[in-house]
């Protein structure tokens, strides 16, 4: 099978052919159809100090994706042969105190695919079954690519009741926009989102109807005002890993705001502490997807009618892979889709 490959210790990802992986009693093989790129992706493409330490040379990449179940384990009695699934890329164990207590999500022993595992940029993928999620027919392969990053989007954004509560989201990548759709799908009131990059606001403009704000040209304060907000946001979800974002988010909260990150900041970052202190703000980290409570949430919100089609920008059969790459990397797109069946 073909499949996109870190076959060497250098910039660059390789297409390669390899065998179609071979199945255990528990897996299932699925034929994928659809894959979207992800920022982590990129980190692996370009080789940097994260990738060298975590991915092995020689590891299929990939872990966004849609695709069909065409060949079922042994002992896997609750699929079909046919079945269209994407699936959860973090490989749980099931000894920890966390995973024994049901918080899978929470596993350390969590392995990725495509990071630490054989993943899906490639023509087949093999999966514990217990990582399968089916899609409705009501979702189109395309979206199924991208349920894993929407997944990030709508674990932060649903870590806090926003129903009514004025929302400020910092970082205007795919997963900050997506969040933006989900905090307005659940009845926010005011749901404003910034970034510096003005391609990413006219994006987050074309795919949600949040307030975009351009925090390099724009005061925040005179947004605020304008909406009529006295005190701050009640609720922040940080998405931009960006260290004088989420200093202004903490400037721009209410007391006793709460703050939801997911943006991973690079390397040690400086934080004003007795601001948070005094502004008795609660902050939660985000790590991946709730397993597999949300998954269940977003599929039904895409059911009831979240659209965030929009928000992929790009789509390239899989051999055109450096021009998805190259899309990713030029701050130009959204979800970049890459098309396997082509
Ligand atoms: P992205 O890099 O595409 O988007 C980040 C955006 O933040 C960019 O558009 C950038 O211009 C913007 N930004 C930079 N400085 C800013 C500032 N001062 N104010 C406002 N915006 C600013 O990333 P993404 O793929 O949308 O992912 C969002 C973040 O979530 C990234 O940091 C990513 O590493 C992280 N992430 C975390 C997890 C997890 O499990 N915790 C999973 C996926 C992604
Ligand atoms: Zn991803």
């Amino acid at each position: 099978m073909k499949c996109l490959v870190k076959a060497r210790p250098e910039e660059g990802l390789w297409m390669e052919t390899r065998p179609v992986p071979e199945i255990g009693p528990d897996d299932v093989l699925i034929k994928v159809h659809r894959t979207g790129i992800c920022g982590t992706d990129v980190h692996i493409w370009n080789w940097d100090a994260w990738a060298r330490r975590t991915v092995p040379v020689g590891l299929i990449t990939g872990h966004e994706f849609a695709g069909e179940i065409v060949e079922l384990g042994r002992r896997v009695e609750d699929l079909k042969i046919g079945q269209r699934c994407s699936g959860e890329g973090h490989l749980i164990g099931h000894h920890s105190r966390q995973s024994r207590s049901g918080k899978f999500h929470l596993d350390p022993e969590t392995r990725g695919i495509g990071v630490n595992e054989p993943g899906c940029f490639a023509e087949y993928l093999r999966l514990p079954a217990f990582n399968v999620v089916p899609l409705p027919d009501s979702i189109p392969d395309e979206i199924g690519a991208i349920l894993d990053p929407l997944g990030n989007a709508v674990h932060t954004a649903l870590s806090y009741d926003l129903v009514g509560e004025d929302v400020l989201i910092t970082g205007a990548g795919p997963i900050g926009i997506m969040a933006a759709a989900v905090a307005q799908h659940v009845g926010a009131r005011h749901v404003v989102i910034t970034d510096v990059n003005p391609y990413r606001l006219e994006l987050a403009e074309r795919v949600t109807e949040v307030v975009a704000v351009n925090v390099a040209t724009t005061d925040l304060r005179d947004v605020m005002r304008d909406l009529g907000m006295k005190e701050g946001f009640d609720v922040g979800l940080e998405m931009s890993g960006n260290a004088a974002a989420f200093d202004q988010m903490v400037e721009a909260m209410v007391m006793g705001g709460r703050i939801a990150m997911l943006g991973i900041p690079e390397g040690r970052t400086e934080v004003d502490w007795s601001r948070i202190v005094f502004k008795a703000l609660t902050i939660k980290g985000v790590y991946g997807r709730e397993i597999f409570e949300t998954w269940y949430k977003m599929i039904a919100m895409l059911e009831d009618g979240l659209d965030i089609s929009r928000i992929i920008t790009h789509r390239f059969p899989a051999a055109e892979f450096e021009k998805g790459f190259a899309a990713m990397k030029s701050g130009k797109s959204g979800k970049v889709v890459l098309d396997w069946s082509a």
